[in-house]
């Protein structure tokens, strides 16, 4: 029983995207929609994103940010004010033109975004430097139809948190949005165990309509980048098109600044893709819809006794005994490949020696252990779980970080190591689009932390002052 359902798994090193797929499915996190490119969540992977809401959404609210709800659809003369805004998204944006027989007067696009919603209630709203600042955030969908798709990573609808914040001064607005990408960079390195590197983005790179993008990079186990999250900060671009002035406190009119930022359930794939391994999910605890996982090697009293007390006893976890009737070795592949990070088998012949069986999925290293011991083991065990996986990211990613100097050997690692690669940039949007056309890849950022070193573009040739991340990513 147990091999059957894991040879359903393609191996991880054969074919990545399959064995992406084949754990997505598994696991059973979604199932696809009617629609291409949509995606039903299922209980389980649904489960997941709840957990990231609950615990991203009590760090919004330490800084005083609130929660509202804005429309899902965005007339066309409201969108079309801001130019570079629209040009990024029109391709991408699905329009509803008819309601019944009815043609409609004018076009309604399902939102790809709220930033355009927020200015318009923002112009509204803000009188004076009183008024300022507001800090929103909403948990919704989005919709952005995209060519091609994979669960999580790119669907055509999407569940994320967008927040808009809007500032009387310029100090405020930017100190939030870096604030906002320690909250993320925090939120991915000890909730999620995925190492990130903070930086801002290129001209290239940066959100439609923003002064500045900043960014958290993760690297995949295959070698392929991903952007995990963004903060974006406008400065009064949004605020001069959309009209949002206050009055400072010596009674002028001046323009707002304004902020927008992001995550989305594309985290759940940087989780697998980070994690994972050829038995399925590998999850980190702290967004694990269960934590513990009791499964009894048979259904005697005895063992159903103890396997309820050490349920009551560990209730600080998210803890279940498998109850169905399925084969013991089934149970424990379910149990693999739904990533649970620690189970508890109860046997007989364990248990007349006062014992019982714990296992870690990462490692799947087992310990017989005394039943008076099994807390403070499950405790040490999950922080051990958790710090183990985010070390192997980690070393995943440094043994794929690499520099180049030219093209010709930045395209050489990424025919062969892939992962990240610093280069010398000159930063110019059109030179940037050339490496794109040559190689398919793009910038992930300006990282922090690295020192910005005058050279020649790895490109161009011209005089560059920036070291830039290139890498292939999802
Ligand atoms: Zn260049």
């Amino acid at each position: 029983m147990k091999k059957q359902q894991l040879e359903k798994i393609t191996p991880r090193d054969k074919n990545f995207s399959q064995w992406y797929t084949d754990v997505v499915l598994n696991a059973k996190l979604v199932e696809y929609g009617p629609v291409k490119g949509t995606i039903i969540f299922r209980p389980y992977g649904y489960a997941i994103w709840e957990n990231i809401q609950k615990i991203l959404d009590l760090e919004f609210k330490k800084i005083g940010v609130e929660n509202v709800y804005f429309p899902l659809l965005i007339p066309e003369s409201l969108f079309n004010k801001e130019k570079s805004h629209i040009e990024g998204f029109a391709p991408e944006m699905a329009t509803v033109t008819q309601v019944g027989d009815k043609i409609l007067e004018e076009k309604l696009f399902i939102r790809p975004t709220s930033e355009v919603l927020m200015a318009n209630f923002f112009e509204k709203e803000v009188k004076s430097y009183r008024d300022l600042p507001l800090l929103y955030n909403q948990w919704n969908n989005v919709m952005r139809w995209e060519k091609t798709t994979r669960p999580f990573l790119r669907t055509s609808e999407f569940l994320w948190q967008e927040g808009h914040t809007i500032h009387n001064n310029q100090e405020e607005a930017k100190k939030l949005t870096l604030k906002i990408l320690e909250i993320y960079s925090n939120f991915a390195n000890d909730v999620l165990m995925i190492p990130v590197i903070n930086g801002q983005k290129t001209e290239h790179e940066k959100f439609a309509g923003a002064q500045e993008t900043y960014t958290i990079e993760s690297l995949m186990h295959d070698g392929q980048a991903l952007q995990a999250g963004t903060s974006h900060y406008f400065g009064n671009n949004f605020s001069k098109v959309y009209d949002i002035k206050f009055q400072n406190n010596e009674g002028k009119w001046e323009y707002a600044y304004s902020t927008s930022w992001g995550v989305s359930t594309r985290l759940i794939g940087a989780i697998i893709m980070s994690h994972s391994d050829d038995s399925g999910l590998v999850l980190p605890s702290k967004v694990s819809p269960i934590q513990v996982q009791i499964i009894n090697v048979q259904n005697t009293d005895q063992i159903q006794d103890v396997s309820t007390k050490l349920q009551q006893e560990l209730d600080q976890y998210r803890i279940n005994i498998d109850q169905s009737d399925k084969s013991f070795g089934f149970k424990i592949s379910e149990a693999e490949i739904k990533g649970i990070p620690v189970r508890i088998e109860v046997g007989p012949r364990d248990l007349e020696n006062g014992q019982v069986t714990i296992s870690r999925r990462d490692t799947k290293e087992k310990i017989l252990v005394k039943l008076d011991q099994v807390k403070t083991t499950v405790e040490a065990m999950i922080k051990a779980y958790d710090q183990n996986i985010y070390q192997i990211a980690l070393d995943n990613r440094e043994q794929r970080t690499s520099h180049a100097e030219t093209i010709e050997e930045y395209q050489k690692i990424l025919d062969t190591n892939q992962g990240l690669v610093l280069v010398p940039f000159c930063g110019e949007i059109a030179c940037e689009e050339d490496v794109k056309k040559k190689t398919s890849t793009n910038s992930r950022c300006i990282p922090f932390g690295v020192e910005q070193t005058k050279g020649k573009c790895f490109n161009c040739q011209k005089d560059s002052t920036l070291r830039v991340y290139f890498a292939r990513a999802y």
